[in-house]
C-alpha cells in the first residue's frame, strides 16, 4: 500500500506537486505519463526516500516515510523499494552477477549462498544465462536494463520504482522489458514512467501528471494487496566485505590508481633526494680532501720576497701548537745542495726554499698524494728532463739533498704532476716532507708547515691567525669558493625537488580527483542500493588505505631506482638510512591518505538524487 496524504512538492517557488492525494494499486502496473518536465521523477525520487524535502505524508505499509531518519532510509530503500533507471546505473568492472548482487551485498551472512543462487535463477529467469559472468559494460542495452531488473529484484521488495527503464532501449527490448515488468506486476506493487503511450497501455492503471495533480486515465480494478512491512534489515556488512569491495574498486580504477601513485612517489623520492643532499655534499667534500690532501696544509714564511714579514716565528710556532683545528705543526728550512736525476740528467741546485702549496695550481695531473712518494715539479724544471713535460707524469726521479746531520739521502718519487710555478721549484709528499725537516730547530728555520685538520675551519684558521697578524698561506679562498657553489647547488637542487613534489602533487590530486568524479553516481548508486553513509565511508577508506600502500611501495622502487642512478653517475648514493626509509614511508602514507580522504570527504557526503540524475 502505497498512499499519498496531502504532499506538496516544491522546488524554491516552483510548485511541482500541490496536495495530492492518492492511493496506489497494489499488486499492478502503473504507468506515468506525461511530459518532461511535469514531475514523474519528482515522485519517484519522494517514493523512494532519496527526497525528503516535501509536505504532507507518504505512508508506504505501515510506514510514514517521513519519520525515518537518514539512517534507517538506506533499510527502507533496500527492503521496501527496488529501483530501476533509464541509464541502468550499473557498475562497470563489475559482472552481471556481482552487479545484482552488490543490492544484498555480504556474502558472510548466512543467506549469502541463498542469495547467489537466487541472483542466477533471476538472471536466467531474464533470459541472460550467458551473460551471467559478464562484465557489464560488454552487455547491450536490453541485457544491461535487464541486469538492473534481476538486481531490483533480489531482495524482494513489495515495490518496484521504474524510471523511464525502456528510454534508452529499441522498440523490441523495450517491449520484452514491458512483458517482464508486468510478470512482475502479479506480486508486486510496480509504478513505471514512460514517454511511450503505446507501451503506457501495458498499465493496469495510468496516470498523467496535470496542473500539479495527479489524473487518473485508466483506473485499475485491482483488488489484491502486498504486504509491504518492513523486514529486519538485511545488509550485515562485515568489516572484511568492505575491504573486498573496496579491493575490488581498487582493481578497477588501478591503472589511475598507479599513475597517481606514482607521481607521489616521484615527489616524496626528489624530496627525500634534497635530505640526501648534504650527504652528496659530504662525500664530495672527503673525495675531494682523500684526492687533494695537500689543500689542508698551511705555511707561515719567515721572508716573503726578501722582506720579512713574520718577526716572531717561535711565538708563532707556540700559538699554533696550541690551535685545536691545527696539526703536524713543524720548521721548514732552506734545503742546501740539491740534485734532481732522471735517467741520465741530473740537474744540481744550491738551495731549495720551502713553498706554499696553496700558493700553487696544476698544469698536469695532481698534487702529491699524503702517504705517496710522489712530487710535482715546475715547468722550467721539466723542460730541462723532457721537450714535452706532460710527458714526465708518472715518471720516476731521484732527489738528494744533504740533511741536517750533513749526510747526503736520496729518495726516488714518482712525478705526479705540472705545477704553474714561474720558477725552478718542486713539492713533495707531505710524508716525504715531513721526513726531510724532521728535528728541525727555531735556529735555522725559514718557515713553518702545519695542517688544519677540518675542511671547513680553512677559513677560520686563516682568519684567527690574520688577527694576531701573521702572515699565512692557506687555501681558504678556494674552500669559501668550493663552500658558495655548493650552498647554491644544494639550493637550486632543493628548489627544483620542492617543485617536483608540489608538481607531482598537484596532478596527482587532479587524478584522483578525476577517478572520484567519475564515481560520483557509483557511490549514489550505492546509497540508492541501500548502503548507509557509513558503509560507504569505509569502503572508500579501504581503498584510501590500498593506494597509500600501493604508493609507498612504489615509492621504495622509485627511491631504490634513483640510488642506484646516482650510484652509476657519483660512486656514492643518496646516503639512505633507516631515518630515510621511514621518512619517506611516513610521508607516502600521510600525503596519499590525507588527499584522498579529502578528495573522498566530498564524494560520501554525494546526495543520492543528484548523482543518479546525473
Ligand atoms: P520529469 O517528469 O521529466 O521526470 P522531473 O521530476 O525530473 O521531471 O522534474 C520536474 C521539474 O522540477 C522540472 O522542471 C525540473 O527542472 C525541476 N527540478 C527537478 N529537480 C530539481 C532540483 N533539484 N532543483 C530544482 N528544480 C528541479
Ligand atoms: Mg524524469
Amino acid at each position: 500500500m502505497i498512499q499519498l496524504r496531502n504532499v506538496t512538492k516544491k522546488y524554491g517557488d516552483t510548485t511541482i506537486y500541490s496536495n495530492v492525494n492518492y492511493e496506489f494499486k497494489d499488486a499492478s502496473l502503473t504507468c506515468f505519463l506525461g511530459p518532461s518536465g511535469s514531475g514523474k521523477s519528482t515522485l519517484f525520487n519522494l517514493l523512494a526516500g532519496f527526497d525528503s524535502d516535501f509536505t504532507g505524508e507518504i505512508v508506504v505499509g505501515t510506514t510514514n516515510i517521513k519519520d525515518l531518519s537518514p539512517d534507517e532510509l538506506p533499510s527502507y530503500r533496500l527492503n521496501s523499494i527496488g529501483f530501476i533507471f533509464q541509464e541502468y546505473h550499473l557498475l562497470d568492472g563489475y559482472t552481471a552477477l556481482e552487479n545484482v548482487l552488490l543490492a544484498v551485498y555480504s556474502a558472510k551472512n548466512a543467506g549469502a549462498k541463498e542469495y547467489v543462487q537466487k541472483a542466477q535463477k533471476l538472471l536466467v529467469e531474464l533470459g541472460l544465462e550467458p551473460q551471467i559472468h559478464q562484465k557489464v559494460q560488454t552487455l547491450s542495452g536490453g541485457q544491461k536494463q535487464r541486469v538492473a531488473i534481476a538486481r531490483s529484484l533480489i531482495n524482494d521488495p513489495a515495490i518496484i520504482l521504474a524510471d523511464e527503464p525502456t528510454g534508452a532501449l529499441d522498440q523490441e527490448s523495450a517491449l520484452s522489458i514491458m512483458k517482464i515488468l508486468k510478470k512482475i506486476s502479479t506480486t508486486k506493487t510496480v509504478l513505471m514512467i514512460t514517454h511511450d503511450e503505446e507501451l503506457a497501455t501495458f498499465g493496469d492503471e495510468i496516470i498523467e501528471i496535470e496542473d500539479e495533480q495527479l489524473i487518473v486515465k485508466k483506473a485499475s480494478i485491482s483488488q489484491k494487496t502486498v504486504n509491504t512491512t518492513t523486514k529486519s534489515d538485511s545488509l550485515q556488512l562485515q568489516s572484511n566485505d568492505f575491504f573486498r569491495i573496496g579491493f575490488k574498486n581498487f582493481k578497477i580504477h588501478l591503472i589511475k590508481y598507479v599513475i597517481a601513485a606514482i607521481l607521489i612517489a616521484c615527489g616524496s623520492a626528489s624530496f627525500l633526494g634534497t635530505v640526501g643532499s648534504k650527504e652528496i655534499m659530504n662525500h664530495s667534500i672527503s673525495e675531494f680532501k682523500e684526492k687533494n690532501a695537500y689543500f689542508n696544509k698551511g705555511m707561515i714564511p719567515k721572508y716573503d720576497q726578501g722582506i720579512e714579514v713574520n718577526k716572531d716565528l717561535a711565538l708563532t710556532y707556540e700559538r699554533l701548537s696550541s690551535m685545536k683545528q691545527v696539526q703536524n705543526v713543524y720548521y721548514q728550512y732552506d734545503l742546501k745542495n740539491i740534485s734532481l736525476t732522471m735517467k741520465d740528467v741530473t740537474i744540481n741546485n744550491e738551495v731549495k726554499m720551502p713553498t706554499a702549496p696553496s700558493t700553487v695550481s696544476m698544469v698536469y695531473g695532481n698534487m702529491p698524494q699524503d702517504n705517496k712518494k710522489e712530487m710535482v715539479i715546475s715547468p722550467s724544471l721539466a723542460s730541462k728532463f723532457e721537450k714535452q713535460i706532460q710527458k714526465l707524469v708518472g715518471e720516476r726521479m731521484a732527489l738528494s739533498y744533504v740533511n741536517k746531520m750533513g749526510k747526503k739521502v736520496t729518495i726516488e718519487l714518482t712525478i705526479a704532476g705540472i705545477t704553474d710555478t714561474q720558477y725552478d721549484d718542486f713539492i713533495v709528499s707531505a710524508s716525504v716532507e715531513k721526513d726531510m725537516y724532521k728535528n728541525t730547530t727555531i735556529n735555522n728555520a725559514t718557515s713553518i708547515s702545519f695542517d688544519v685538520k677540518g675542511f671547513n675551519e680553512i677559513p677560520k684558521v686563516q682568519k684567527l691567525l690574520i688577527d694576531k697578524q701573521v702572515a699565512v698561506y692557506t687555501n681558504y679562498k678556494q674552500v669559501e669558493n668550493f663552500n658558495q657553489a655548493f650552498t647554491s647547488l644544494i639550493k637550486l637542487f632543493t628548489f627544483v625537488s620542492y617543485f617536483v613534489l608540489a608538481v607531482a602533487l598537484f596532478i596527482s590530486t587532479i587524478m584522483l580527483y578525476k577517478i572520484s568524479i567519475e564515481r560520483y553516481k557509483e557511490i549514489g548508486l550505492l546509497s540508492a542500493l541501500g548502503f548507509k553513509r557509513k558503509h560507504i565511508k569505509s569502503i572508500l577508506f579501504k581503498e584510501s588505505l590500498l593506494f597509500s600502500g600501493l604508493s609507498t611501495i612504489i615509492s621504495l622502487i622509485v627511491v631504490h631506482i634513483l640510488n642506484l642512478l646516482y650510484k652509476a653517475q657519483f660512486n656514492y648514493g643518496l646516503g639512505l638510512n633507516l631515518y630515510s626509509y621511514c621518512l619517506l614511508i611516513a610521508m607516502n602514507m600521510f600525503v596519499s591518505i590525507v588527499i584522498s580522504f579529502i578528495i573522498n570527504q566530498k564524494l560520501v557526503k554525494t546526495e543520492t538524487i543528484s548523482a543518479i540524475r546525473k
